[in-house]
């Protein structure tokens, strides 16, 4: 298996160091993971080390492979999405996901109480608008947690989430984006893989490539839910899924 959504710091609570990241690599050797892509948000990226980095990665413990990802905030008034200090040549991929809705950050548990203030296919619909200008921006390798916005389980009423993202999806498709299949949902309110299977099968008849990650925050929870995200991607007819090393994407098998 190989996961590709794991953020060794967190949210800032956690030390880059040697010790830290190689019980990464212990969880993730126990529980059959093959490939760890560390993608740290974006906001903490001055506490990466990369030297470190490559000197863990050329140890190769537990012959596990690992790559160096980035998750970046995406937000419609974020005039420098990429900052020209992020050595961008060193990083296998970047991730690009939607947290925030004009300000609003939507996941957060202390701002749970917007979706009360907000008419939902309202929300449904910017979110959608924001996620379509991300989709079209050139900076990302792969779209994250497509539907994150079913965090907490509203869904929209005038027409279904599948409705919603059909565009965007044609717009990955187009810019030759990747989308993950994200197991973190598995373990929110929501309770379901981001995205849903229905999605998951509508991407699948577009094409579009799929990374698996499990949006792990904690070295325990390295490859969890990350099974169900595999069986997903099968039932929607996957074989294969990708990689990536230098922001270069390869294909390859499908296996677990
Ligand atoms: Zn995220
Ligand atoms: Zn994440």
């Amino acid at each position: 298996m190989l996961d590709y959504h794991v953020h060794a710091l967190a949210h800032g609570e956690y030390s880059y160091t040697r010790d830290w990241i190689d019980r990464y690599i212990d969880c993730a050797h126990q529980v059959g993971v093959e490939e760890i892509g560390f993608c740290e948000h974006d906001e903490f990226i001055h506490l990466i080390d990369l030297d470190l980095f490559k000197s863990i990665r050329d140890t190769g413990r537990h012959n596990i492979k690992l790559k160096l990802g980035l998750e970046l905030d995406f937000t419609m008034d974020r005039e420098e999405l990429i900052p020209e200090s992020i050595p961008t040549a060193e990083y296998d991929y970047i991730i690009g996901s939607v947290h925030f809705i004009d300000g609003w950050g939507f996941d957060h548990p202390d701002h749970k109480s917007g979706y009360d203030d907000r008419d939902i296919d309202e929300i449904y619909h910017r979110y959608t608008e924001i996620l379509m200008a991300s989709s079209a921006c050139r900076q990302f390798d792969i779209v994250g947690h497509i539907d994150l916005v079913k965090i907490w389980g509203h869904r929209p009423r005038r027409k279904s989430v599948l409705a919603y993202l059909d565009p965007v999806l044609k717009s990955i498709k187009y810019h030759g984006l990747a989308v993950e299949i994200n197991s973190g949902g598995l373990r929110k309110p929501v309770g379901e893989l981001y995205p849903s299977s229905a999605i998951v099968e509508r991407m699948y008849d577009y094409d579009i490539p799929v990374t698996l990650g499990s949006d792990a925050h904690h070295p325990e929870q390295i490859g969890s839910g990350l099974i169900e995200a595999y069986r997903c991607a099968r039932r929607a007819g996957y074989q294969r899924c990708v990689t990536f090393s230098r922001r270069v994407m390869t294909v390859v098998p499908l296996q677990y």
